[in-house]
């Protein structure tokens, strides 16, 4: 009836409203976050297929909120990408990475790649490359093999100065890879055009390729043609020992996912290498 439709317009213009202000009240909390630096890495460990040894990490943002605990990035990342707060923010993910690189090279460990996530937003801003161009300078930095992380997006909405940009900051020692490959629109032309040298298959695709022969049939066919391009490949999100095998069986590269490891605080990530070997 009328009347019902009408209750139903009030109820969602509530929830909208009561969306509007958690998100208002989550961007001034964020904004405080980044003054007092309430932010955490975390590492994901990376494997080599082949030797089963720890090839690198990825580093992974957390909030530690003083009151709700860890907050997931899925939670603030975008707010942050929408308010331009993921530049501190990415600048602080950046730094704190490549210190406890230093860290972990001075402490012994061996040489691993590490992979930070960089949002496109910061790719559109020229301050990214005096960001890296600066880390690049301390000592230290040419033992460090840094992997950027961006998504296809980044590409495709990509002018000639992000590529400009993206060889630049290449010539400092840095890589790229392709992050959630195959959940975006990029077509073979961008990874001949860009000069990325990996590609991470999307855990949507990982998670389902031995129900899914759609799934599986895309994860052979991302395997071999990122090798014929000369790319190697990780699969993320890797929860059992079958997708691991599926995925060995097809000469993916490297795992990454929870059959592996969980992200883990800096000091059980090293832990974590000292057990397995790198
Ligand atoms: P992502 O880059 O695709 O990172 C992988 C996400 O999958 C991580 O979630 C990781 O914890 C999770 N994951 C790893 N293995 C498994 C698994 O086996 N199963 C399942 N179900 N999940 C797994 P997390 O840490 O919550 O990060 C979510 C997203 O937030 C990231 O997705 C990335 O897009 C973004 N993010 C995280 N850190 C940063 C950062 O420093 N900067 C930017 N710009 N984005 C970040
Ligand atoms: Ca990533
Ligand atoms: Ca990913
Ligand atoms: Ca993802």
């Amino acid at each position: 009836s009328k009347q019902l439709g009408k209750n139903r317009c009030q109820f969602y213009s509530q929830d909208m409203q009561e969306a509007a202000r958690r998100r208002v009240q989550l961007e001034a909390e964020l904004r405080v976050a980044i003054e007092r630096r309430e932010f955490v890495l975390y590492y994901q460990p990376i494997i080599d297929v082949g030797s089963g040894r720890v090839s690198g990490a990825e580093a992974l943002v957390r909030w530690q909120h003083p009151l709700r605990g860890l907050v997931s990035p899925d939670e603030f990342i975008a707010i942050a990408e929408d308010t331009g707060m993921i530049l501190p923010i990415g600048a602080w993910v950046l730094d704190e990475a490549l210190r406890q690189a230093t860290e972990w090279l001075a402490q012994g460990l061996p040489m691993l790649r590490l992979a930070v996530n960089v949002s496109g937003v910061q790719f559109r801003e020229q301050g990214l490359f005096e960001l890296i161009a600066q880390a690049a300078r301390k000592p230290g930095f040419e033992r460090i093999q840094l992997v950027l992380e961006i998504t296809e997006s980044v590409l495709m909405q990509s002018s000639d100065a992000t590529e400009v940009l993206m060889r630049e900051i290449r010539q400092l020692g840095v890589n790229y890879s392709l992050d959630d490959f195959g959940t975006g629109y990029s077509s073979l032309s961008y990874l001949k055009r860009f000069p990325v040298d990996h590609v991470k298959i999307d855990r949507s695709f990982v998670s389902d390729c031995l129900e899914d022969v759609n799934d599986a049939l895309l994860v052979e066919a991302i395997i071999n043609m990122a090798h014929s391009l000369g790319l190697k490949v990780t699969a993320e999100g890797v929860e059992t020992e079958a997708q691991r095998d599926f995925l060995g069986a097809r000469q993916c590269d490297f795992l990454q996912g929870y059959l592996i490891s969980a992200p883990l605080p800096a000091d059980d990530f090293r832990s974590f290498v000292l057990r397995h070997g790198a």
